[in-house]
């Protein structure tokens, strides 16, 4: 599973709107229409308040627009609000993914991709889908934001793998969301016995989905990882993240992570 920490970017966006930042084309009081509101596109005089746009480049804001609610995913200001109630700038809200056989093809590309860059791989078939908020949390026994619920379940004696992913989501949030729970995916078939330990779960598939974010050069997907302060999430990811080091494929992992936490009837030493 992954809940969404929103409440980073609102720590993120409390930081950059205390101080007004003196714009490098602008001189102070005088005009300039080189510099303009990355927002209003209004021209800036002087002082422009610093935030980071969906590609996560630094843009210019207005002091007025600075004060708007801003985005759930990159710190513009937000005009809109998904199905699932969460805020959106107009550049992220252009390429969201909203129907299901496009969550599918995303999600086939998603494994296809963690397969080729680090052996990362399971066999079976995997049901995807896609679901609002209320339906995604209804799965998660009530807990609030999540972004994805893997759910392996036993049907009749047959395993039946499922991956629900909210709808509305930025297409680079939903590829690394899809990644995470693909990695819950592998772990589930390989590594069968860390799937109780949440740190460690929650942990691997934050550091799969960094690792995958870090190979398509998302820096905002990145630290949107490397923010999380929460311990399951954010402390089992620098924990995972620690141990891997240098290794950077699927075998490597399981193996370090087997040295790590040999399976039940084996010595462990931990
Ligand atoms: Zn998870
Ligand atoms: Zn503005
Ligand atoms: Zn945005």
């Amino acid at each position: 599973m992954l809940k969404s920490f929103m409440f980073l970017f609102f720590a993120a966006i409390a930081v950059n709107l205390c101080p007004l930042r003196l714009s490098a084309q602008a001189k102070p009081g005088a005009a300039s229409s080189q510099t303009k509101c990355a927002h209003c596109q209004k021209a800036l005089t002087g002082y422009y308040v610093p935030a980071k746009n969906a590609t996560w480049k630094e843009v210019p804001l207005c002091s007025e627009c600075a004060m708007l609610p801003r985005c759930d995913y990159c710190q513009l200001p937000s005009d809109m609000k998904t199905d699932g109630g969460d805020r959106l700038c107009r550049d992220c809200a252009k390429d969201c993914i909203k129907v299901k056989s496009e969550a599918e093809k995303v999600m086939k590309d998603v494994r296809q991709v963690l397969n080729a860059k680090f052996k990362m791989t399971t066999k079976h078939k995997i049901i995807y889908e896609i679901g609002n908020r209320k339906e995604l949390n209804l799965e998660a026994d009530g807990e609030h934001n999540e972004l994805g619920w893997f759910d392996p379940k036993t049907i009749r004696n047959k395993p039946q793998y499922t991956i629900r992913i909210l709808t509305g989501l930025p297409r680079d949030v939903f590829r690394s969301v899809g990644a995470h729970e693909l990695a819950h995916d592998w772990m589930k078939e390989e590594l069968p016995h860390l799937m109780d330990k949440p740190e460690i779960r929650e942990g691997f598939a934050e550091f799969v989905a960094w690792s995958f974010s870090k190979s398509e050069g998302n820096k905002r997907m990145m630290e949107y990882t490397e923010r999380r302060t929460d311990d399951v999430y954010g402390g089992g990811f620098r924990k995972v993240r620690a141990m891997m080091g240098d290794a950077k494929t699927a075998a490597d992992w399981k193996r370090i992570l087997l040295k790590e936490f040999p399976l039940k009837g084996t010595k462990s030493g931990k």
